[in-house]
């Protein structure tokens, strides 16, 4: 695939044109991370050659999605129901609670089946260099989450960084005096990696190798 300036973080963001609908939509599909200009351009024209059976459905299914869909109170997911489906299921261990970075990693995490336990999704990682505090992420509310008594284990699983390095070790401070066992992914996650680039079997390995934080 030719390189496209537009796929790189912090590229300029272009202005929506008012009175174009085909450049909007350009430049309105290049804002989704992983669609540069020149991939938006294509996923754009093919929907406009194919509009009932493409653009159709995806503007009512966008419509849907954001009316319906916002963030779990209790996890931080992302799902149609609040509490989420992840939360509401029965048949999880609600005393095991997986700390991740955020919502993807949480999905990757479900994907593989792995985790049998609920989460909690940070929102970050601490980042000294990005200005991300302990304020800045959902940590109070886990200190208060693992508090109310239901928890008997939180497992980290931060990405391999070291911004997920720091903020698994602010966390084991910040729930130490709770006396609450607090675990982390086992190696396996590649230094740098983030969770949902592993496959299934990898994470499911690194959970249930998982050790002292
Ligand atoms: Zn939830």
């Amino acid at each position: 695939m030719p390189f496209d300036p537009s796929d790189l973080p912090g590229a300029r963001r272009d202005p929506v044109p008012p009175n174009d609908p085909v450049e909007q939509l350009v430049v309105l599909l290049a804002r989704i991370p992983g669609l540069g200009r020149r991939s938006a351009r294509r996923a754009a024209l093919k929907m406009l050659q194919e509009p009932q059976r493409l653009m159709l459905p995806l503007s009512r299914a966008l419509d849907a999605a954001a009316e319906a869909v916002g963030p779990c109170r209790v996890c931080g997911n992302l799902d149609a129901t609040d509490p989420c489906h992840v939360c509401r299921d029965p048949r999880r261990e609600r005393g095991l609670v997986c700390v991740v970075e955020g919502v993807s990693d949480l999905w990757a995490l479900e994907r593989g089946g792995a985790h049998r336990g609920l989460y909690h999704v940070l929102g970050g990682t601490l980042s000294a260099l990005g200005g991300v505090g302990p304020e800045d992420l959902s940590i109070a509310p886990l200190v208060e989450r693992v508090a109310s008594g239901e928890v008997q284990e939180v497992i980290l699983a931060l990405p391999a960084t070291v911004e997920g390095a720091t903020t698994g070790h602010y966390l084991a401070d910040r729930l130490r005096p709770l006396e609450v066992p607090v675990t982390r992914l086992a190696q396996g996650v590649p230094m740098g990696g983030a969770l949902d680039v592993l496959d299934d079997g990898t994470l499911a390995a690194a959970l249930r190798a998982r050790r002292p934080a």
